[in-house]
């Protein structure tokens, strides 16, 4: 429709312009100035906002980018000259063949360099109490909207601006609403004592490789499938007490791997908005501080591998819209790039503390939002010619045969396949082979993508000054996707006679109607499995032994579906990809798996590992239910739950819901409303305890079982409870597990796993009473040398021969420890059997022998 009406208005514009009323402003529309202190804009209002503004601005067309997990729509905002939003199909098709060059010949290149537009991608509030960029979106938008000046108009003629008002409308919703509830109390500006994503919060930026949340794959659509945008910048806000704001170049270290023309757009664009700052009288902007150029979870640092120069922005925070007051005491560096406050060549003129309000972020972002637009109209050709020279490099950084290959024949192939597309969703190109290989040849524009996903992580050990001291991984340290997914791959050459790979348009075997078994070992499994369990009447056993029946041999952990199982388990095949044959009936001397009813333990110090847990088990078709505090503190838990879970929350969170403090630490810790305050405290340690006796089974994982160790009498401890750093310490690294084959819990895995490790627990076991069993499920290597897989680690001998995983019986019912995360952020396929395992064990009627 509005196409049509550009087409049209051209001649009307000298009556229509004279005329039309002037584009309300936000704060009009609103009621409130921007940014004003205690003044907020929810979501709604912000969408509500830029639909206004579509309707109303020929500049700005609002896209719908599809649902949020909890069902708000996302939005994303196109911003140019009217006749580049006209032009935008054939601005999008440049900047992919930019991203894709591929039989473009040097001429032709050159012609669309001269003819493209830079696709500036800037997202907000991904965050959802760096609350600031979401309301700078909507001034900024309109300014871009209304602006009659020369220097605006050109700079959107030569760049296409995609804005994402809220990369988590869900959090914006909740975080906005938490804080209007607040408003004049005590607790105004004070944290949620809930996820501000569903099921992720804060990790919703680590999440840009596995792909897992709607947010996270819509963006993603739009960045590596849809507009290619040369150029991204991230707004966040960081602590109070520190700069004001860190514009690029990144601190170290740095990926060889991503071409340094990333680095060069990034650092221009940087320094120009240090200088419009500078010049707006902004004091305290910093870079080379604190956030990296090598990990690469978050939005912008995903595509670096891709060859799109990120950019991102970090501002000093207020208690969320509430302002606040710093004395310069307060104000510390403490972090890489600024050990003490004052200054220095990355940051120059230090801002000397006072107050500091949401009017001042928005400001801060305003100007550095301007400086990135400004940059990419200058230096237009030179960024679409960048982009053009790193995706020709990256294709021909690999021989034309060079291909990973991920073989048909895996412990795990369901797992190969969830990998496979994978890689098709981050538009890598997928090849299958009659076989069913998959191959993914390495000379194609994310080949560097697939490299660092699919090789194992050596973290570069810089040092800032001579010492001993390298500076640490700014999160975790190792995402080697087919290690964490238990998937075999290799690098080799890449056949004839292969064809693309499309993902579900495979055929998949129907079942007959009839009973069929499943291959053991697939995390994919419980999809199956759980379908089965749903459905009424049907029946689903597992082999706790190897058998042999009518000439086949079925594995231990070798599910059995009877004819109603499979019909319930039918429409959930496609997607799992499992593995399964027909059987006649199942073999007698099987045990009766039942659906457990799963307790997922809740704290009200949000935390991410629960909600990954929540997820994982939701996804894997399981029905998890949340129990906080009070829930457990009732007791009677066994009439509620088979299994209930402690996800990775330390032990101090869990008994009184207070944090750790550290030595010679801060005691305050800032008061929740008094529903939300509190842990499990003894009640809810006698509660759990009474639950275990009576036949429930408990599940913790890594640091919770520290809480299960200090209030269970259970002969077990973990070794490396509170170890100094110089001792050992790890950040998110891959370690190598040996499982113990033989227990419920371990049927159907692999002899070695990876498992993900993050400061993490390691058992010592002892013998115990004669009514006590135990089983080690899994432990590391006897060398230390043989540990880490990938990532980094400091003192793996403190690791060697040690349990990573125990098992035990408590009175009537049992005790899961597992030491590493094995649902980490849903990356780690590899181990989730793990914890799969352990919740169909909970049904498990007889006492184990
Ligand atoms: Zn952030």
């Amino acid at each position: 429709m509005k196409r049509l009406l550009a087409a049209c208005a051209v001649a009307a514009v000298s009556l229509a312009g004279a005329s039309a009323a002037p584009i309300q402003s936000p704060s009009d529309f609103l009621g409130f100035p921007v940014g004003a202190d205690r003044k907020i804009a929810d979501y709604r209002q912000i969408v509500s906002y830029f639909r206004m503004l579509d309707s109303a601005s020929p500049r700005v067309e609002v896209q719908d980018l599809g649902k949020t997990t909890l069902g708000e729509d996302m939005i994303m905002a196109v911003i140019s000259s009217e006749q580049n939003v006209a032009n935008s199909r054939r601005i999008r098709e440049v900047a992919r063949r930019l991203a894709d060059p591929r039989g473009l010949s040097d001429a032709d290149a050159e012609t669309l360099v001269r003819e493209g537009k830079v696709v500036l991608l800037i997202t907000c509030n991904i965050h959802s109490t760096e609350i600031g960029a979401s309301q700078m979106a909507m001034e900024w938008a309109h300014a871009l909207a209304t602006a009659e000046d020369a220097e605006t108009k050109r700079r959107l003629e030569n760049v296409v601006l995609l804005l994402v008002p809220s990369l988590n409308p869900d959090g914006q919703m909740m975080e906005t609403g938490w804080y209007r509830k607040n408003l004049g109390t005590k607790f105004e500006g004070s944290r949620m004592p809930w996820l501000y994503h569903h099921y992720v919060g804060h990790d919703n930026n680590r999440d840009w490789f596995m792909l897992t949340q709607k947010e996270t794959r819509a963006m993603s659509r739009v960045m590596y499938h849809e507009w290619f945008p040369q150029i991204f910048l991230d707004e966040h806000q960081m602590g109070s007490t520190g700069p004001r704001i860190f514009v690029p170049p990144y601190a170290d270290p740095v990926d060889p791997d991503i071409h340094p023309l990333v680095w060069r757009d990034v650092n221009v664009i940087g320094a120009n908005m240090a200088m419009r700052l500078e010049q707006a009288g902004k004091s305290g902007v910093i870079y080379g501080y604190s956030y990296d150029a090598y990990w690469p979870g978050g939005t912008k640092n995903t595509g670096w591998w891709k060859n799109m120069s990120g950019l991102l922005t970090e501002v000093a925070s207020v208690r969320f819209a509430t302002p606040i007051v710093i004395p310069p005491g307060e104000l510390a560096g403490g972090r890489k790039g600024l050990v003490e406050y004052g200054p220095q060549t990355n940051f120059p003129n230090p801002w000397p503390g006072g107050a500091w309000r949401l009017r001042d972020i928005v400001d801060y972002e305003r100007i550095a939002s301007d400086a990135i637009l400004e940059t990419c109209a200058e230096r237009r050709e030179d960024f679409l010619r960048n982009m053009l020279a790193r995706s020709r490099a990256a294709i021909a950084a690999a021989g034309p045969r060079d291909a990973w290959r991920i073989p048909s024949d895996q412990p795990d192939r369901p797992s190969a396949v969830q990998l496979a597309r994978l890689m098709n969703e981050h538009n890598v190109e997928v090849f299958t082979a009659g076989n069913g290989d998959f191959w993914i040849p390495l000379a194609q524009p994310y080949g560097k993508f697939v490299n660092e996903m699919f090789t194992p992580q050596r973290y570069p050990e810089v040092k800032l000054v001579a010492g001993k001291e390298i500076v640490r991984p700014y999160d975790v340290s190792a995402w080697t996707l087919p290690l964490m997914m238990g998937v075999r791959v290799e690098k080799t050459t890449l056949p004839e006679g292969l064809a693309r790979y499309r993902p579900l348009a495979e055929p998949t075997p129907e079942p007959s109607g009839g009973a069929f078994a499943l291959k053991p070992g697939s995390p994919e499994n419980a999809k199956v499995v759980n379908a089965a369990l749903r459905a009424r009447g049907a029946s689903v056993t597992i082999a706790r032994a190897p058998l042999t029946q009518a000439g086949q041999t079925w594995p231990a952990g070798t599910v059995f579906l009877d004819a109603a199982g499979a019909r319930a388990a039918a429409p959930v095949l496609p997607d799992s990809a499992v593995e399964w044959e027909p059987v006649a009936s199942a073999p007698a001397s099987v045990e009766k798996v039942r659906a457990p009813r799963v307790g997922l333990y809740k704290p009200w110090a949000a935390s991410m590992d629960e909600g990954w847990t929540r997820w994982v088990l939701e996804q894997y078709g399981f029905d998890p239910k949340s129990v906080d505090n009070k829930t457990v503190r009732a007791g009677r838990l066994a009439e509620k739950f088979d299994a209930i879970v402690l996800p990775d929350v330390e032990k101090e969170v869990i008994a009184n819901g207070k944090p750790r403090v550290e030595e010679g630490g801060m005691r305050y810790f800032a008061d929740l409303p008094p529903e939300y305050a509190g842990g499990l405290e003894k009640e809810g340690a006698k509660a759990l305890a009474d639950f275990v006796e009576a036949g429930g089974t408990l599940v913790a994982f890594d640091s919770a079982s520290d809480w299960v160790i200090e209030s269970f009498n259970i002969p077990v401890r973990n070794v490396l409870y509170r170890a100094k750093a110089d001792d050992f310490s790890s950040a998110g690294a891959l370690v190598r597990l040996h499982v113990t084959p033989g227990h419920p819990v371990t049927d159907g895995l692999p002899e070695e796993v990876a498992a993900f490790v993050d400061d993490s627990t390691v058992f010592q076991t002892a013998a115990g009473g004669a009514e006590l069993q135990r089983w080690v499920l899994a432990a590391y290597p006897e060398s230390s040398r043989d540990v880490l897989l990938s990532g980094w680690i400091r003192g793996e001998d403190r690791l060697a021969r040690r349990a990573a995983a125990v098992a035990m019986t408590y009175g009537k019912g049992k005790i899961v420890l597992l030491g590493f995360r094995p649902q980490h952020r849903a990356q780690t396929h590899g181990t989730f059997p793990f914890l799969f395992n352990a919740l169909y064990w909970s049904t498990a009627a007889e006492r184990p022998k």
